[in-house]
């Protein structure tokens, strides 16, 4: 076997983290005021809008102090019907107790009452005091891809049914083929992985800014030359060799999920975002983005590549202090919506576009996760 170098998979793929500020008592005291505020503004707020526009299904989530991140990667979550016929199949925990502390059974229970039609918002409070037993913490401004993350993994860990992880595990799981060959020898090893989302770097090797979506995807299938420091042993050779890393892709789930890595160490050691301008259509076709060689796929496979955006998380402000909100197609009506927190308005695809970032615009709003549907399911 090629033994790989300590580094991490890929030296351009920076880890995103987002500093986690824990909310003194009073900032608590004060968001639930606000709570009580924001409550009586949304009942003057739909005698305004009108129940009509609100009727299928896009109901807001209230902001619980810095949830905002925790309701756009719900609003995400339960606005996918894929996702929803999945858990409206779960077994219902016999105890109270049990209930309590059951993340997909909490999700199930907050789209009943989202769905129940009689208000703007609900809370979200019951949900979230479940998943901090888990240490997802309450009152802290989440980073979203890593939310998603651990939602994902504790829906999938305590679903009960296999049948049910299966399905879950194919609405979102994206197999790849990882390669590695030795540049002086013929020698190849070849190991298959998964992943739940594709996280995109933003700057190429020489911190170039990428332009457009799919510079980003191309990029982050090219394959690397691990040299110097990285170089990896050889079996055949006996020693250390430079050795080709690539990755060719294999399988593309239903619910496509992007993650733009905005948040960068790089140049300093503090993170900062890149608000930079970068560009995604609503249409994505695979085929035409990545070559021959960098996919593992049948034609059959390949002909599911096209997809159609869903859902973008958008992130305003700065590292250390910022809003999410989430943009979502419903899939029932094909109408775009903005989720933000309680308050639910129906936008246009322009709308969605300001989230492209500006790199003058810091506080802008930009696009972070973006997921993509499969337009003809197989
Ligand atoms: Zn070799």
């Amino acid at each position: 076997m090629g033994q790989r170098s300590g580094r991490q998979k890929r030296s351009k793929k920076l880890e995103p983290v987002l500093s986690e500020t824990m909310m003194t008592e009073a900032e608590v005291r004060n968001d639930k005021e606000e709570v009580k505020e924001m409550k009586t503004k949304d009942q003057r707020l739909t005698s305004v809008f009108g129940v009509a526009d609100l009727k299928n299904g896009a109901i807001g989530l209230y902001n619980i102090g810095q949830s905002c991140c925790l309701n756009s990667v719900l609003q995400v979550f339960l606005m996918n019907t894929h996702f929803t016929g999945i858990l409206r199949r779960i077994t219902v925990p016999p105890y109270p107790a049990q209930q309590k502390n059951d993340v997909p059974y909490q999700m199930l229970l907050l789209l009943e009452e989202m769905q129940c039609g009689k208000q703007k918002a609900v809370s979200p409070i019951a949900l979230a005091c479940c998943l901090s037993v888990y240490r997802v913490k309450l009152f802290v401004q989440h980073d979203a891809a890593h939310l998603f993350l651990t939602l994902w993994n504790l829906i999938k860990r305590q679903m009960k049914k296999p049948e049910l992880v299966e399905e879950l595990n194919d609405l979102y799981t994206i197999c790849v083929q990882e390669h590695l060959a030795c540049q002086k020898c013929s020698f190849e090893t070849k190991r298959n992985s998964s992943m739940l989302t594709l996280p995109l770097p933003l700057l190429d090797s020489n911190s170039h800014m990428l332009k457009t979506l799919e510079a980003c995807l191309q990029y982050f299938f090219l394959p690397e030359e691990l040299t110097d420091h990285n170089m990896c042993f050889c079996e055949q050779c006996g020693r250390k060799t430079p050795f080709l890393q690539s990755m060719k892709l294999v399988h593309l789930p239903q619910t496509l999920t992007i993650h733009l890595k905005r948040f960068s160490f790089e140049k300093s050691a503090y993170i900062h975002k890149l608000s930079h301008y970068l560009p995604f259509s609503e249409d994505l076709d695979f085929n035409a983005i990545l070559t021959e060689n960098q996919c593992q796929a049948d034609d059959k496979e390949k002909a599911a590549w096209q997809y159609e955006l869903f859902a973008v998380v958008a992130h305003s402000g700065s590292t250390s202090c910022g809003h999410y909100c989430a943009y979502i197609r419903s899939l029932t009506e094909c109408k775009w919506y903005c989720f933000n927190d309680s308050e639910v308005c129906k936008v246009s695809w322009d709308d969605v576009k300001c989230t492209y970032g500006h790199s003058k615009l810091h506080w802008g709003e930009t696009a972070y996760l973006l997921i993509y549907m499969k337009k003809h399911p197989q």
